[in-house]
């Protein structure tokens, strides 16, 4: 009787839990603020030197000159790769080493990876250094489980993903670290749920709208034309006309939370009038008001018509409301994305889960986006996904924690699902 090879490697899993806790915990405890870019350095070589321990080849990779990056934060990437012994397909995990900042309302130290009632407290542990120490551990348990496998196994440890991903996967993905032939397939251990595969990400458009008027006397407004009016004009028509319109356009893409299978807009800030100087406002007619919109697009709608309907809305108002003048200039935009979820490595993953844990994978989008979107428009990688065992509702939330038991779980569902994909059983 043959002894199935995935079982052997379900216990060399289970028998590493210890391992898996600690090595997140050693994660979380690099405090790696973004922004500034704190502990970027240290964290990804950690990473690295664990791996070259365990046969890897080991690149450090700064994105120099990208934002942000000095000698005092550089932006630091590290990358790791252990050829098979035959050709074959390569198996990328890449998780990001960032973490937003800890914010008000802790209970506990953020970085001090506290354990408690089976889960490990920390900023990171949910987004993602759970889901990156569970991907490593996922690896190393498939090269010790002592099958021949062929191909390449990846692992990147990269940054800023919370802010763009310009010093991290966007700037490896131009320099080629993320394309066929060096790479096939990618597992992102964002924190999706540990029973989800999540193909995809809907799209952003930042875009900042200012409202021009002149100055006068506070006293005498009949002398000088009020910005912050216009602006009440332009949020007053987005409210009556766009924000319905957006209610009702629902996506196919099986987007969670359910509310953002719909288009949405954030009015994410609003600046008016000239700046208070201690504590006093200006006696003044605002010349300027500026607010920063945050549209996210569904993979069914185009970022010329998104752009379009704001601009035909702000030109309608020329039209009709006097001395109306306004500006809307681009700050930030990132198409949606969608892999095939018949493609290899979402097929594999959601089998492993349901090998795993028993019950059929959900396939998802995430409403947010996430590094996918630079492996699949600059690295022309479609075959990625995320998947990783942190719970999404926590994610940048005070008291962020990780379950372990889904960091082991997902880290089984990791390594069998790189092991199908692999032997090419997926
Ligand atoms: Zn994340």
């Amino acid at each position: 009787m043959t002894r199935d090879p995935a079982d052997e490697l379900l216990q060399v899993i289970e028998s590493r839990r210890e391992e898996l806790v600690e090595l997140a915990r050693a994660l979380i405890r690099f405090p790696t603020i973004n922004p500034p870019g704190e502990a970027y350095q240290p964290c990804a070589e950690f990473i690295g030197r664990r791996l070259s321990d365990r046969g890897f080849a080991v690149n450090y990779v700064r994105a120099v000159g990208t934002p942000g990056d000095s000698e005092h934060y550089p932006r630091i990437n590290v990358i790791a790769r252990r050829e098979g012994r035959a050709a074959g397909p390569c198996v990328h995990f890449n998780g990001h080493i960032d973490v937003v900042q800890t914010g008000a309302g802790w209970t506990l130290d953020p970085f001090a990876a506290v354990i408690r009632d089976g889960k490990i407290y920390g900023r990171g542990a949910c987004d993602m250094k759970g889901g990156l120490a569970a991907s490593i551990i996922a690896v190393e348990a498939l090269i010790d489980s002592g099958t021949d496998l062929p191909g390449a196994l990846e692992i990147s440890g990269t940054v800023d993903e919370e802010s763009g991903g310009y010093g991290g996967v966007h700037y490896l993905a131009q320099r080629g670290w993320f394309s066929p032939p060096r790479v096939d397939h990618v597992i992102i251990p964002e924190p999706l749920n540990v029973d989800r595969v999540c193909i995809g990400h809907r799209g952003v458009w930042w875009a900042e709208i200012e409202t021009h008027g002149r100055m006068a006397h506070g006293s005498m407004p009949f002398l000088g034309d009020c910005a912050v009016r216009h602006m009440n004009a332009v949020i007053d028509r987005l409210e009556r006309d766009l924000y319905p319109k957006l209610a009702a356009r629902r996506t196919g893409m099986p987007v969670v939370p359910s509310g953002a299978r719909h288009s949405t807009m954030n009015i994410n800030s609003i600046h008016g009038g000239q700046a208070e100087t201690s504590g006093f406002p200006a006696p003044c007619v605002p010349d300027s008001c500026r607010i920063v919109i945050d549209r996210r697009l569904l993979i069914e709608e185009s970022m010329d018509s998104v752009k379009g309907e704001v601009r035909a809305l702000l030109e309608r108002l020329v039209a009709e409301r006097e001395g109306f003048a306004y500006e809307l200039r681009d700050i930030f935009e990132v198409q949606p994305t969608m892999a095939d979820r018949n493609g290899p490595v979402a097929r594999s993953t959601a089998a492993a889960i349901r090998r795993v844990m028993g019950r059929k994978a959900e396939f998802v989008c995430s409403p947010g986006t996430y590094d996918q979107k630079h492996i699949d428009r600059i690295g022309k990688l479609r075959d990625c996904i995320a998947y990783g065992p942190g719970i999404l509702d926590l994610a940048h939330q005070p008291d962020e924690y990780v379950l372990i038991d889904d960091m082991v779980s997902s880290a089984k569902v990791m390594a069998l699902s790189a092991h199908a994909l692999l032997v090419g059983s997926a």
